[in-house]
């Protein structure tokens, strides 16, 4: 029986999580009335009922959110407690390894640079390590440690709303190039500033990632940002197949590079494939994707509250990629404006896939070895290792059979 005191005492990691849709609710209220920053409620029911919902209308409702997440995103302290907390929150529910991902962009100022910003997270997050660290939970009942890496986003499309970095960038090029251009030329300075910022102060960056409307926004205009990226060994992802076909997954792994996918959620629909024969390319690059392990980032409650398509978990793909033996691993999202955490994402794949045991190790596991970790390889190793050794011990106090060759995978 998988319970779900097991789901939340297994070693869990959640390689796809915006620090902006992650947010407490609580915290997000008490920062924005020391900014004097306007809410439309200044209590967290209140803003469950008008902004943060179970479920959503349309993707733009789902987005509403974080205009007020981004508002109070504005300085130093608050994106080190935005951090810490979530830290915390992950570690609460056994979350011990955490890709936190966000666009600095958006959160730039005079006075808070890129760097200034990877550094306050960087800060809160190495917080929460080192109290982890320090707790019972590792010290006495041999809970693995905390680890963490920073991933950037740049985005595939911006307005002048977005932030005041990106209004500056519009009016300063916005009338002399295509729109286009200036997305690529956004990224571009990006990709420097974050790799500076890894190899020159040491901050844990571990990924590149491209978020934001992927219809009409294609991929290729980012292209230089990600060959930069690939030439100085940072990792890459891609929001793609979200909302967009099979090819815009194609494009991001053989044009962008990219060792991993946010979401893919569209890759086995023959209706969006423009080639010839729809059946045997998703054949095929199910196939690719599969035998070169590039991991699947499936966040099955936000895919449900923005794709109207799907109305239950079990019209998610998740079960057929776990059957094409595709490399996938759970991840929440937004734990605020989903309202979710990795527990609840594995209870639900579990309930609707009928996952057996064996199903939910490599899930969980996937995760871990398909991480952008910041350490050395042979720490990478060190710590997986820890991991599937708890792993086994948390599986078998709670009475699991232990996964044998020929169990399902
Ligand atoms: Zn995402």
């Amino acid at each position: 029986m998988i319970t779900d005191e097991l789901l939340r005492a297994l070693p869990k990691s959640d390689l796809h999580c915006h620090l902006d849709g992650s947010l407490r609710l609580e915290s997000l209220i008490e920062m924005a009335r020391e900014r004097s920053i306007k809410l439309p409620s200044d209590t967290p029911e209140g803003m469950r009922e008008l902004v943060f919902k179970e479920t959503y209308r349309d993707l733009p409702e789902y987005l509403h959110g974080f205009a007020f997440t981004c508002a109070v995103l504005i300085d130093a302290e608050a994106l080190e407690r935005a951090a810490y907390e979530l830290g915390q929150d992950c570690l609460a529910e056994g979350v011990c390894y955490l890709e936190v991902r966000f666009a600095p962009q958006l959160h730039v100022r005079p006075g808070l640079n890129v760097s200034d910003v990877l550094k306050a997270i960087d800060k809160g997050l190495d917080r929460a390590r080192r109290e982890h660290e320090r707790s019972e939970a590792v010290t006495e009942r041999g809970q693995p440690p905390f680890r963490y890496g920073l991933i950037t986003c740049a985005m595939r499309n911006f307005s002048a709303g977005f932030s005041p970095y990106y209004r500056g960038l519009i009016e300063a090029l916005g009338s002399h190039w295509p729109m286009k251009d200036v997305y690529g030329i956004a990224s571009q300075t990006l990709v420097r500033e974050v790799i500076e910022a890894r190899d020159r102060l040491g901050i844990p960056v571990v990924g590149f990632d491209l978020a934001g409307a992927e219809a009409g926004h294609p991929a290729s205009d980012h292209k230089r940002a990600y060959d930069y990226a690939h030439r100085h060994f940072l990792k890459k992802t891609v929001h793609a197949g979200e909302a967009y076909g099979p090819e815009s997954i194609f494009q991001a792994i053989t044009l962008l590079h990219a060792d991993r996918v946010g979401h893919g959620t569209h890759l086995f629909r023959l209706d969006l494939v423009r080639a010839d024969d729809p059946v045997r390319y998703v054949r095929q690059l199910a196939e690719y994707i599969a035998d070169r392990r590039i991991t699947l980032e499936v966040c099955i409650t936000s895919n449900l509250q923005t794709l109207p398509e799907l109305r239950r978990v079990e019209d998610h793909p998740l079960g057929r990629m776990i059957d094409e033996r595709l490399s996938v691993t759970l991840c929440t999202d937004n734990r605020l404006v989903s309202s979710t955490t990795v527990s609840r994402e594995l209870r639900l794949a579990v309930d609707a896939f009928k996952l057996q045991p064996s199903h939910l190790r490599n899930l969980v596991l996937h995760g871990f070895k398909r991480s952008f970790y910041a350490g050395s390889y042979r720490d990478k190793r060190n710590y997986v290792r820890q991991i599937i050794d708890y792993y086994d011990k948390v599986a078998a106090a709670h009475d699991l059979p232990p996964v044998r060759r020929g169990d399902p995978v």
